[in-house]
């Protein structure tokens, strides 16, 4: 870090600071995005991709395998561990305690895993390791009373577990507690509200491995620049927020967020 930016980092850290963050901070912990092959799923002699099996209409149509492509992801997210990016936020929210807000897109559980209290951090896409009433007789989250040993692709549902996926109030199907690409945000359930509130009370937005191509994050950068907070973007590939970054007078630090967000937090701890 640069003593320039040094600087204008601890001045920015004197006010509110919000960190966005994106499934490149999962990366180096293991977890793929999901929203390539390795989210593909066959069920009988179809092969979905994620954007069809993510979604209210596949789980309305096959709630069964629909889970099952959850209940696999969640043991990947499981058997994965927080990192040093995780770990550096926590240390973050520490510093700074109400000055500060964690905004995720990531569904895995790790940043909360690491110590992110539930108080600071909006799970905007929601929680893998959650589920609540389909049929919202409440909004309340229960956890998902599945084994969460790593499952394979084509490891069954048994019926025993598929039983247990119930809501506890009124015993109808439970749904996983993640946003489908064909349900809009909303406060009650992802915190969307409190977000965009946070970020527009920020003096400083560290914008970690996320690409940009959800509507939410977009909005958030937006505002971010209009009140000509300063931006940070942390990434390996050069995207959206990177040119946003700098072409609002903040910067872009190229390489992973396991190496980045450390050195970020030290300043802005310091
Ligand atoms: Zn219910």
């Amino acid at each position: 870090v640069d003593p320039g930016l040094r600087e204008r980092l601890r001045r920015g850290a004197a006010g509110r600071v919000v960190a966005l963050t994106g499934a490149g901070v999962s990366a180096e912990s293991g977890i793929p995005t999901f929203r390539g092959p390795e989210g593909y799923w066959t069920v009988g002699s179809k092969v979905y991709h994620p954007q069809e099996m993510a979604t209210y209409a596949a789980f309305s149509r096959m709630p069964r395998e629909v889970w099952r492509w959850y209940l696999y992801r969640r043991s990947v997210c499981r058997a994965a561990t927080p990192n040093a990016a995780h770990v550096a936020i926590v240390a973050l929210e520490h510093a700074l305690a109400d000055r500060f807000t964690l905004v995720t897109q990531n569904v895995d559980g790790l940043h909360p895993r690491a110590g992110s209290s539930a108080a600071r951090t909006c799970q905007i896409h929601g929680n893998i390791d959650f589920l609540r009433c389909h049929r919202r007789c409440h909004d309340q989250l229960h956890p998902v009373p599945v084994d969460p040993s790593l499952r394979t692709v084509d490891a069954p549902l048994e019926d025993a577990d598929f039983a247990r996926l119930v809501c506890p109030r009124c015993v109808g199907p439970a749904r996983p507690h993640v946003l489908w690409f064909d349900e809009a945000y909303e406060e009650e359930l992802f915190r969307s509200e409190s977000a965009i509130a946070a970020v527009d009370d920020c003096r400083l937005l560290l914008v970690v491995g996320t690409s940009g191509s959800t509507s939410l994050p977009l909005h958030l950068v937006g505002i971010a620049m209009r009140n000509e907070a300063l931006i940070v973007d942390v990434d390996i590939d050069d995207g959206p927020f990177a040119r946003a970054a700098v072409s609002s007078g903040g910067c872009w630090l190229r390489g992973p967020a396991g190496e980045h967000v450390p050195e970020l937090v030290e300043v802005l701890a310091g």
